[in-house]
C-alpha cells in the first residue's frame, strides 16, 4: 500500500519533516518514505491510499502503563500516593478477577490505540489478573505490548515497618518470579513479535534484596527486560538511605538493575551520583508527569537527566493517576511542568518532548531498531492526525507545535500497526468499541461492589 499526500514526520537522525510526502508499506515494513510524486511515479501500479495533507508521526510509545487500573479510573482522586495506594487502588485491584482485568486491559488497550499509542510497557501484571488473557488482549488488539509481570516477595512498601499491602495482591518468589519465566516461554515473540514478557519488580522493599539479585541474573541469563518504579515519593528515598545507606542510583547498581534492559520509572528523588550513574549504565528513566502531579510526588529533574545523557521516555501510569491514557495530553505537561518549576521558558522543548515518546520510548523497550521513527525497513507503526478540520489546532504552521501544545488524543483519526489499519478514521477496526465499554462499566460495578467501595461525588446528589 502507498499512503500518500501527508505531512511525513519521520523522526530520522536528520529529523526531516516530508510535505507532500508518501509511505510505501510493503507486509509489516515500510519500504520506502518519499515526495509522494516521486514514489507515484516509481510504483505506479501501488494501490494508494489518501493521507488529505495530515500530519503522520511515528506510533506514540507509551514506557509506564498499569493495564488493571483503566477500571479503577476516577476512584482515588485528591489523595496522596501511600492513602492512594492502601485505601483505594490495592483493595480494587487485590480483589480483581482475570475477567474483570481482561475487560480493563481491553479498556485500556482501545483507548491507547485511537489516542495514538502503538506500543506500551505494562509495569506489574499481577498473577491474579491472568497473564493469559492479558497477552491475548495483546494479541486481539493488534497494539504492541511489552509485559511486564510482577515480581515480589514481601507484602511491603516504601517502609519496613507499615503500610501491608492487600492480601490480595501478595505473592511468593515461586508464584511470581518463576511464572515470569512461564510466561515468557509461553508468550514472548507471540503475536508476530508483538507480545514482549518483562520482569516488573515490584518497588522495595515489595522485592527483597536477594530475590532483585536473583531476577537481575535471570535477566541476564535469559535476557529478560526489567522495568520497576523507582524514588517515586520521598519515602523511598528515605527507605534506600536508612535500610542500605545508598541512594535510590547506588542501590539500583547493588544489586544490578542499572543497564540498557532497565526501565526505571519515575525517578523524582534522586542524589547527584544518581544522574552519572544511570547515564553510564545506559539505564532507561520513563517520566510521567501526570501521575506525579496529581499524587503530589514531586516533579522528576528531566533536564538535568537529559543533560547527562539518559534517554528519557513518556508514560501516563494508570487510571486512578492521570486519569487516561492519552500520550499527546502527557506530553503538553512534559513540556510545561518543567518550564514552570525551572522559570526556564526554553527548557524541554516541543522537538524533544515529540523525541520522549517516540524514538526514545523505542530505545527504553530495545525496539529502536524496527520503530520510533518512519524509516526504510521499520516497522510500519504511524498515526495520522486531523489538525485541519479542529479549531483549536488551527492554524497549524508547525505540526511539532501544534501536536504538543494544542492537540489531544481526539485528533487521532487514523493507526497503522506492524503495516495493518487499527483505527481508521476513528473507528476502532480490530475491537468492538460498545462492547468494551459495557463489559467495563459492568466490571466496575462488579468490583466496586464486592470491595463495598464506591466512588462518588463529594457535593450531596439531590
Ligand atoms: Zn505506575
Amino acid at each position: 500500500m502507498l499512503y500518500i499526500n501527508g505531512t511525513i514526520v519521520t523522526m530520522n537522525k536528520k529529523r526531516e519533516i516530508v510535505k507532500d510526502g508518501a509511505i510505501l508499506v510493503e507486509g509489516s515494513r515500510i519500504r520506502k518514505v518519499g515526495k509522494t510524486t516521486d514514489l507515484v511515479a516509481s510504483h505506479p501500479k501501488e494501490p494508494t491510499y489518501d493521507l488529505e495533507n495530515k500530519v503522520v508521526i511515528p506510533g506514540l510509545v507509551d514506557t509506564h502503563v498499569h493495564l488493571a487500573q483503566a477500571l479503577l479510573r476516577g476512584s482515588g482522586d485528591d489523595c496522596e500516593l501511600i492513602q492512594w495506594l492502601c485505601q483505594t487502588v490495592w483493595v480494587l485491584q487485590g480483589q480483581m478477577t482475570a475477567e474483570e482485568a481482561y475487560g480493563s486491559a481491553r479498556l485500556c488497550i482501545a483507548e491507547m490505540l485511537k489516542s495514538g499509542t502503538t506500543c506500551f510497557l505494562e509495569a506489574m501484571c499481577a498473577d491474579r489478573y491472568g497473564f493469559d488473557g492479558i497477552a491475548k488482549a495483546v494479541e486481539e488488539s493488534g497494539i504492541r505490548g511489552c509485559l511486564g509481570k510482577i515480581v515480589m516477595d514481601v507484602g511491603k512498601y516504601a517502609s519496613q515497618n507499615a503500610w501491608s499491602m492487600h492480601p490480595g495482591l501478595v505473592e511468593t518468589r515461586e508464584q511470581s518470579l518463576l511464572g515470569v519465566l512461564e510466561m515468557h516461554d509461553k508468550w514472548h515473540g507471540k503475536a508476530d513479535n508483538r507480545i514482549h514478557v518483562w520482569f516488573g519488580a515490584r518497588t522495595p522493599p515489595g522485592i527483597s534484596v536477594d530475590l532483585l539479585k536473583e531476577m537481575t541474573q535471570l535477566s541476564r541469563e535469559h535476557d529478560i527486560r526489567i522495568t520497576m518504579h523507582c524514588a517515586e515519593v520521598e519515602a523511598d528515598k528515605v527507605h534506600y538511605r536508612e535500610n542500605h545507606d545508598m541512594t535510590a542510583g547506588e542501590f539500583c547498581q547493588h544489586v544490578g538493575l542499572l543497564g540498557d534492559k532497565t526501565v526505571l520509572v519515575h525517578m523524582i528523588w534522586l542524589d547527584d551520583p544518581d544522574f552519572k550513574l544511570l547515564a553510564e549504565t545506559g539505564t532507561h528513566v520513563s517520566h510521567n508527569p501526570s501521575s506525579n502531579s496529581k499524587l503530589a510526588s514531586g516533579v522528576a529533574p528531566i533536564p538535568r537527566l537529559l543533560e547527562a545523557g539518559v534517554n528519557v521516555s513518556l508514560g501516563c501510569d494508570g487510571g486512578p493517576s492521570n486519569n487516561n491514557y492519552d500520550m499527546i495530553m502527557e506530553m503538553k505537561l512534559a513540556a510545561l511542568i518543567h518550564k514552570a518549576v525551572s522559570c526556564n521558558p526554553v527548557t524541554m522543548p516541543a522537538e524533544t518532548i515529540l523525541e520522549m515518546a517516540t524514538i526514545n520510548g523505542a530505545k527504553a523497550v530495545g525496539l529502536e531498531h524496527e520503530i520510533g521513527s518512519l524509516e526504510a525497513n521499520k516497522k510500519a507503526d504511524f498515526v495520522v492526525l486531523d489538525f485541519e478540520s479542529k479549531l483549536h489546532t488551527t492554524p497549524s504552521p508547525n505540526p511539532i507545535s501544534t501536536l504538543v501544545y494544542c492537540a489531544t488524543g481526539g485528533e487521532v483519526e487514523t493507526v497503522v500497526i506492524d503495516g495493518r489499519l487499527v483505527v481508521e478514521r476513528g473507528e476502532l477496526l480490530t475491537m468492538d468499541e460498545e462492547e468494551i465499554k459495557r463489559e467495563a462499566r459492568r466490571h466496575a460495578d462488579n468490583l466496586y461492589e464486592r470491595a463495598g467501595f464506591r466512588g462518588k461525588p463529594k457535593w450531596p446528589i439531590v
